[in-house]
């Protein structure tokens, strides 16, 4: 077995869990190739934990376990993918919800590897090269332990060797339909790097749905697949979806359509966010709920836009047609925005715009996208519904 050094000092982050390996914590790391395993040892030499290269933003690889005995083989993600099973009991007996994750990444001790389920069919996400190298073990592993119709998988690594797709079982004709907390989505697990729906979203679309929504004017910007418009659309009196997406039109129609809801009732409008900013101030439109969720980084033509450096203009244009007494939802899924920080965007763009307001809900990941508790960045799903008064 490899091993790694780690730097003088670094031991207690790593003894008190730190799942992800950071290269700059380690002596030498040269020697370690994707997909290797090693020990992390201090620089005495004592063994720490056992762990796997999988280079992934800032990280070297993932911790797998702190018992130097412990094989990593079938088993052992038997194991792991036994204890995440348990865990989802509650979400496999709800009635109304068919899709949800099983296994998410290090929240559930490997680090890289993410397994969603939609109504029986799996889809299998490998964050890096080095966690792909262990497909056999993990398939295996998966098919033991996890029921299905189907398996796929999706690359979120490059190399461009490897191409997605269909691996195990009976493949269906997509559009999948499936459904949660009782609306219904098409899926499609074999186009492109999404799905049709963000899964880590349903409680956040069931708040929208239930707290948000009744008889008011709903705009969802970024809305991509319509999933926060037609939730929305069952209590608002009606909803816009604006995505700068072609694809975006015929994909919320059709999610609206499955739902009994006529899509001619509904606004959709294929635009850039800040030109549909204008064009409602332009118009005098006003909207009691505006929902915005944006990609961490999006270009268009004319300009790239960051959530960490432009949210505040976000928000400013959403103000500007906010009704009063309207509600914004702030969400990003950026990992490197803090809830802290965005919190205070939030708070310095609202107080320097000089409006008085209220954090009415803020919320997080649902339980099945388990967090782990010694790693900040798990809990990267912020949602803040915000009263401007
Ligand atoms: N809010 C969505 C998910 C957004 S995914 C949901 O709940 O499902 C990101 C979406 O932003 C994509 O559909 C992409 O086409 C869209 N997008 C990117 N840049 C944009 C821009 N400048 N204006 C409008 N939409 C944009």
């Amino acid at each position: 077995m490899k091993t790694a050094t780690l730097n003088k000092g670094k031991e207690t982050k790593y003894l008190n869990q730190y799942p992800l390996v950071e290269a700059d914590d380690i002596y030498d790391h040269d020697h370690l190739k994707e997909g290797d395993l090693f020990y992390i040892v201090n620089d005495q030499g004592i063994y720490i934990a056992t762990a796997y290269v999988g280079r992934q933003h800032k990280g070297l690889g993932w911790v797998l376990s702190y018992e130097q005995d412990e094989e990593i083989n079938i088993p052992f993600f038997e194991r792991l993918f036994e204890l995440a099973k348990e865990e989802r009991t509650y979400f496999y007996n709800i009635d109304g919800t068919n899709a949800f994750r099983l296994f998410n990444g290090e929240g559930d001790g490997i680090g890289g590897l993410t397994i969603d389920n939609y109504n029986g069919h799996l889809l299998i996400q490998w964050y890096s090269k080095g966690i792909y190298k262990f497909r056999y073990q993990i398939l295996e592993a998966l098919k033991t332990v996890f029921d299905y119709t189907s398996i796929f998988e999706k690359m979120r690594f490059k190399d461009a060797e490897i191409i997605g797709g269909f691996v195990e079982g009976v493949a269906p004709e997509f559009p999948i339909v499936i459904e949660e907390n009782f609306t219904f989505y098409n899926i499609d697990l074999d186009d492109g790097p999404m799905t049709g729906i963000f899964l880590d979203q349903k409680e956040v679309r069931k708040k929208l749905k239930e707290h948000y929504s009744d008889n008011r004017n709903i705009l969802n910007v970024f809305s991509y697949t319509g999933a926060f418009s037609v939730v929305a659309a069952d209590n608002a009196k009606n909803t816009t979806s604006v995505d700068l997406a072609n694809r975006s039109r015929p994909l919320t129609e059709e999610n609206f359509g499955l739902n009994g809801i006529d899509p001619k009732s509904q606004y959709i409008y294929v635009m850039d966010t800040f030109d549909f900013y204008g064009y409602a101030k332009r118009h005098d439109l006003f909207y009691d709920t505006i929902v915005v969720d944006p990609p961490s980084f999006a270009r268009n033509k004319k300009k790239t836009f960051s959530v960490l450096k432009d949210y505040d203009k976000l928000i400013l244009g959403a103000l500007d047609i906010l009704a009063p007494n309207g509600t914004m939802l702030l969400c990003t899924n950026n990992s490197t925005f803090s809830l802290k920080a965005f919190k205070k965007v939030v708070k310095e763009t609202l107080e320097n715009a000089g409006v008085a307001y209220e954090l009415q809900d803020v919320m997080g990941l649902p339980k099945d996208f388990k967090t782990h508790a010694h790693y900040k960045p798990s809990k990267y799903l912020k949602a803040i519904f915000v009263k401007v008064l």
